[in-house]
């Protein structure tokens, strides 16, 4: 757990969160300021603190981290209509909170706009 981090303090249950699931290498929870009806932050519970800190030793983790996104999706029911996952990486990424972690985003059209 990264000291001050605030999503190792919501996997160890110190800030609270509205769980979607969990397991032993991932967790996942709502976004507490939802982009879309379907909003959901998928990350590992160790902490990386971004996309530009992975190594090749976490290769089989990233994998993991898609497929159990892929997952939730069809959970939530969002895999036939369609959904988008985003990573931001960094300031100009529009990363704030330096934890790896995927954004889940899905229940309707989604903007054509990437950036
Ligand atoms: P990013 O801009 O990629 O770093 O995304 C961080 C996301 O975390 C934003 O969508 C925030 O709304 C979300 N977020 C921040 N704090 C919390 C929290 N305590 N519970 C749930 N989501 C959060
Ligand atoms: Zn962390």
């Amino acid at each position: 757990m990264a000291e001050g981090c605030i999503f190792c303090r919501i996997i160890v249950g110190e800030i609270p969160s509205d769980i979607v699931y969990q397991d032993k290498d991932f967790f996942a929870f709502k976004d507490i300021n939802p982009q879309a009806p379907k909003h959901i932050i998928v990350i590992p519970r160790v902490h990386i603190t971004s996309v530009a800190e992975l190594t090749e030793n976490e290769r089989e983790l990233m994998g993991g981290l898609i497929m159990l996104a892929k997952r939730l999706a069809e959970q939530e029911g969002i895999a036939s209509t369609g959904y988008r996952l985003a990573i931001n990486c960094g300031h100009e990424g529009g990363q704030v909170v330096p934890h790896l972690h995927l954004h889940l985003l899905g229940g309707r059209r989604l903007s054509d706009q990437l950036a």
